[in-house]
């Protein structure tokens, strides 16, 4: 077993035992490109050293003796030698980059007769002292964890007395009275004299850079990156060269494509007369790396070849730090450039192009997730920058909206009817808010989750929201958003970014427009990848168009509820709920057929022959009922009845725990004539376009099913429905009948269900809430804290618990197959449009995923993923 390996014998293939910087140093030196020699210390070494108490193994430590041998022959230097000394910088890396947060200490070898040494040889005793005094100070805070500002606070007072710019411009005596304090420093913490031995310099530091891995901020940044805590990072140990040499030399770190746009030109940062930590630093302002090209264009062409050929080679932007020697350039790292999503694209794209890469391989190089924000508006960066945060939220819907707040529907409507941009403040919105949410550029709710009503429709409308907002109280009465700092009154600006779930004070500037065609030919390219079907959650015509404008396979949930709740329905389905008998009810629903008929009619013209599954009403009955005093009048105006009869209904209807009550199926086991005014409404509509020869896919489905025998019922209920219409209007055609899977026992018994359905389509917002107990609508309160205790690492309704409801969807999915019957599978929860959650949902076996319309891109893209990794 080696625990030490020289660049020679590595490759870009062993970054987990080498670190990313060991192998891609070992990599780059492989295939001839100028990278100074030396050598990594495993990232095995780093827990060997841990164990064995802090302290390198002696078999290690033998280990780097004989590297350093071998790096002294190569590069005809020697530590400590009175010709020509070998300085060595000491750098972590650890299998994946966590820039900065680790420790590195260059110029390692020096002392002050080695300084002498530098300075005779090179006739450059400034550049030979500023390596002396660099490496006490890094060494001393690295290795000693003497406070850096001790030496900070010597230096910048000696600069600014002497008025100089940098060390190199003090004169000699004076820069040697620094060493000299420096020196007299370290004695003074320690108790010893500032170590002179290169040998004892180099074990020290290898140590504490091992050690490093376990300070802080490193910790801290691997819980929020998510990367594991035993990778453990390597030691790349490397011959010096040295950008503070002279005017001719310098440092610089270069992106070989502009990452925030994708622009095929180099992007970066140059210092002339520096080491990597100036640049850092920010004490000198470093130009951009374009500058080059008129001041030194020869330097700038072979820069540029060379991030060329480092891009052929690992065929991505690269990620380079480099260094010029006195007209040399060396290579010191490279690593995939990070990158935004609107240039990952065109990055993707351009490489297709060029031939570096094929369509597949672009295709897994995008984030599926980060596709969304390319759709929807951004305020630009520095209007962000620049502004007040009022407040965090939940991320909802993404995009951007800035208007004036207003606390009601109607409200909303006014202002937008008086040409106003508004943005809809609500505790929560319900049903009735739908008008002010449609004219709203955006909405804000102080409560509820991801799954909430707010949340839901603003993501089927590609609407901007901020919910669960906690932060902010939101006063409805008195039409005032309050935070500790801040009051907002009604009619005065805020903004919301619904991507990052913030609220901003004011009025913010947007960023252009951000569609591409480069977006289009991925999309192209994804369904010619991808088995699965991508359906659109589309409750209305309108919806249904945005569907289809991007290329959705078809709807995968209608929720028929949403067509009860426009405002002149409201009334109708209000008097159906509060009926007192089978004839009033009746006579209610008779009125709200005709709107049912028009809108099927419309979204079933819009989505042809696509296949489009409509369910039969579901939500909780409290949802219809009037809230307000007014509401309560106008009912009672609208049926005759008076307002204290209203108000008992209404109270006899009240549900504890209206989630798990009279929803679903179960209102239409106690109240059939529901869904057969449905039916009869949709295969109506249906009848008529076949009429006028449009062809149509009608899937009809049954929500809330947990007993095989309620499927049963409710297939009997609209086959009967569906033929009685069928034989009045004199037509004929095929229709599905299916369930959804959203109720834990329904996935055991989903072989029974099997037998009465054609589908099953997984409702995985309620499955999730049943399964793991947490109210969809509530779950707001602890989320944070669930989420910061680490008991999961991502909301549950966001992305599909794989440990805890994932074995549901498996288990009713293998149970289905189990009966040999075909039957289509899909899902329509929210998770349908989350990336990490159709990876599982098609390696469970599901045909087909449904979502909101802007979320069809990052479901198409993650599904033709899954797709052709399955193939690799
Ligand atoms: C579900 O429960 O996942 C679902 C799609 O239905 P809804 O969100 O309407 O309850
Ligand atoms: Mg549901």
């Amino acid at each position: 077993m080696s625990w030490v390996y020289d660049f020679e014998n590595g490759s870009k293939e062993m970054k987990s035992l080498l670190g990313g910087k060991g192998a891609n140093l070992a990599e780059m030196s492989s295939i001839g490109l100028p990278v100074p020699q030396g050598f990594t210390v495993t990232t095995e070494v780093n827990f060997k050293y841990f164990e064995n108490g802090n302290k390198l193994p002696e078999e290690v430590v033998k280990e780097i003796d004989l590297a350093v041998k071998r790096l002294e022959e190569k590069s005809g230097q020697r530590f400590q030698d009175s010709e020509n000394p070998l300085l060595v910088s000491v750098r972590s890396g650890a299998a994946i980059s966590m820039p900065g947060m680790m420790d590195t200490v260059l110029n390692l070898g020096i002392n002050q007769e080695v300084a002498e040494c530098i300075g005779k040889r090179t006739d450059n005793y400034p550049f030979a002292y500023d390596n002396y005094r660099r490496f006490i100070q890094m060494y001393s805070d690295v290795v000693l964890e003497i406070p850096k500002i001790k030496f900070d606070r010597i230096l910048e007072e000696a600069l600014m007395m002497n008025g100089a710019a940098t060390f190199k411009h003090l004169e000699r005596a004076k820069m040697l009275a620094i060493i000299k304090e420096f020196l007299e420093i370290v004695q003074m913490e320690t108790g010893e004299p500032f170590p002179t031995n290169a040998r004892d310099q180099l074990l020290k530091a290898v140590e504490a850079v091992f050690r490093s891995w376990n300070n802080e901020r490193a910790i801290l940044y691997r819980k929020h990156q998510g990367i594991s805590d035993s990778l453990g990072t390597a030691v790349n140990v490397q011959r010096m060269v040295f950008g503070n040499y002279d005017g001719t030399s310098g440092t610089g770190v270069l992106f070989s494509r502009d990452p925030s746009n994708g622009n095929d030109k180099l992007f970066g940062e140059f210092l002339f007369n520096a080491q990597g930590e100036d640049v850092v630093a920010g004490i000198r302002t470093p130009m951009p790396i374009g500058s080059l090209k008129d001041e030194h264009p020869s330097l700038y062409s072979e820069i540029r070849k060379l991030a060329k050929d480092l891009e052929k080679h690992y065929k991505d932007v690269q990620d380079i730090e480099f260094t010029i020697e006195r007209g040399n350039i060396y290579l010191l790292q490279t690593r995939t450039g990070k990158r935004t999503a609107k240039a990952a694209i065109k990055i993707a794209m351009d490489f297709v192009k060029e031939g570096v890469i094929d369509e597949k391989t672009a295709l897994l190089r995008i984030s599926p997730q980060s596709v969304s924000t390319l759709l929807h508006p951004d305020f630009s960066d520095l209007a962000k920058a620049e502004a007040t945060i009022l407040a965090k939220g939940l991320s909802a819907s993404p995009g951007a909206a800035t208007g004036k707040i207003y606390f009601s529907a109607q409200d909303i409507v006014d202002a937008k009817a008086r040409g106003e941009d508004c943005i809809l403040v609500r505790k929560e919105t319900s049903p009735e808010d739908l008008a002010g949410m449609i004219d709203a550029k955006g909405i804000l709710t102080s409560r509820g989750g991801m799954t909430s009503h707010a949340a839901v429709v603003a993501r089927s409308m590609g609407k901007t929201c901020v919910a669960g907002c906690a932060d902010i109280v939101v006063d409805e009465e008195n039409k005032v958003i309050k935070t500790p700092a801040f009051e907002i009154k009604e009619g005065e600006y805020i903004s919301i970014d619904g991507t990052e779930g913030l609220v901003f004070l004011g009025k913010l500037e947007f960023s252009k427009a951000k569609t591409s065609d480069e977006l289009e030919t991925l999309l192209k390219w994804s369904k010619k990848y991808s088995k699965t079907k991508v359906r659109a959650n589309a409750d209305t015509p309108i919806d249904a168009k945005t569907a289809i404008g991007f290329d959705a396979d078809g709807i995968g949930l209608c929720r028929t509820e949403h067509m009860f709740f426009e405002k002149d329905r409201i009334l109708a389905v209000r008097e159906m709920i509060l009926a007192e008998d089978l004839e009033e009810r009746k006579a209610a629903l008779a009125k709200i057929k005709p709107y049912q008929m028009d809108d099927f009619y419309n979204i079933l013209k819009t989505m042809g022959e696509r296949p489009i599954t409509v369910r039969l009403l579901d939500p909780p009955l409290h949802e219809f009922l009037p809230r307000t005093e007014k509401d309560a009048e106008d009912l009672a105006n609208h049926t005759g009845k008076s307002i204290s009869v209203i108000k008992s209904l209404s109270e006899k209807l009240h549900e504890f725990n209206p989630m798990l009550g009279h929803r679903g199926c179960r209102l239409a086991m106690t109240y059939p004539e529901i869904y057969e005014m449905q039916t009869e409404a949709l295969i109506g509509a249906a009848c008529k376009l076949k009429k006028e020869e449009i062809k149509t896919n009608v899937e009809i489905m049954i929500p809330l099913v947990g007993f095989d025998k309620e499927l049963a019922d409710m297939r009997k209920l609209v086959e009967e429905t569906a033929a009685r219409i069928m034989s009045k209007e004199g037509v004929e055609f095929d229709y599905k009948i299916g369930t959804m899977i959203e109720i834990p026992r329904a996935c055991v018994v989903a072989d029974k269900i099997a037998a009465h359905a054609d589908f099953f389509s997984f409702g995985t917002n309620d499955l999730t809430q049943m399964t793991l107990g947490f109210s969809r609508d509530d779950v707001n309160s602890f989320m944070n804290e669930y989420l910061k205790s680490d008991v999961f690492q991502v909301n549950p309704f966001v992305s599909l618990d794989k440990e805890g409801v994932g074995p549901m969807v498996k288990l009713a999915v293998d149970k289905a197959k189990s009966t040999g019957k075909p039957i289509k599978l899909g899902v329509c929860g929210e998770h349908g449009g989350d990336a990490e959650s159709i990876q599982f949902f098609l390696e469970a076996g599901l045909e087909y995923v449904s979502c909101s319309p802007y979320r069809i891109p990052t479901a198409k893209i993650a599904s033709a993923q899954y797709h052709i990794r399955k193939e690799l």
